[in-house]
């Protein structure tokens, strides 16, 4: 899950002067504002960046763009808002650090594990309609999965590793994994009557 951000309270907490000093933005008073340097735009021109404490707000005249605390940090920095806001709620976070960390992809896809799989896996009457008998059932990984309600045929690979499960949900309609896609030509196997 991403880290819920309030932006409302960051705006609250952090006027545009404490942004501004924690960018190291090099400004000089002028009138009611605080101008200097863009360090994003590097325009050379000392004046492009205005602050105004008063009204809490920013312009940047050489990047045509402003807003509050938030959209300082993104500005300058070149972040996302996100990122901006994020930045300001992490004290120790100095301008010199380049972009927050990509956040490390927490929703993993719960991966497949045959091995568990298999052992879910029990024996049951119709398998010997397919001609299991229990015991190579056990020994090659085949059987009922109580709540799939299926049978699976277990494929194994050359080392005995597990390579897929065969899905048989009545001997008429045999499921192979996507990956096991037959080629048009080969014709599926019929039950006799
Ligand atoms: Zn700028």
């Amino acid at each position: 899950m991403p880290k819920y951000l309030d932006f409302q309270k960051i705006k609250e907490s952090v006027s545009i002067e404490d942004a501004a000093k924690r960018l190291n933005l090099k400004l000089k008073q002028s009138g009611n504002q605080l101008r200097g340097e863009c360090p994003s735009c590097k325009s050379g021109n000392e004046r492009v960046l205005a602050i105004t404490p008063s009204k809490n707000v920013f312009f940047c005249h050489a990047g045509d763009f402003g807003g509050d605390c938030i959209a300082l940090v993104a500005h300058v920095l070149d972040f996302s808002m996100r990122d901006a806001a994020e930045w300001l709620t992490e004290p120790d976070m100095k301008p010199e650090v380049q972009k927050p960390k990509q956040e490390a992809k927490t929703e993993k896809a719960v991966q497949f594990d045959p091995e568990k799989f298999a052992a879910r896996l029990v024996y049951v009457e119709e398998m010997q309609t397919l001609g299991i008998s229990e015991d190579d059932a056990k020994l090659l990984g085949h059987g009922y999965h109580p709540q799939r309600k299926a049978i699976y045929l277990c494929s194994r690979n050359p080392d005995g590793s597990i390579a897929g499960f065969i899905k048989v949900r009545d001997v008429n309609a045999i499921e192979a994994p996507p990956r096991w896609i037959l080629p048009s030509n080969v014709v599926p196997l019929v039950r006799r009557a």
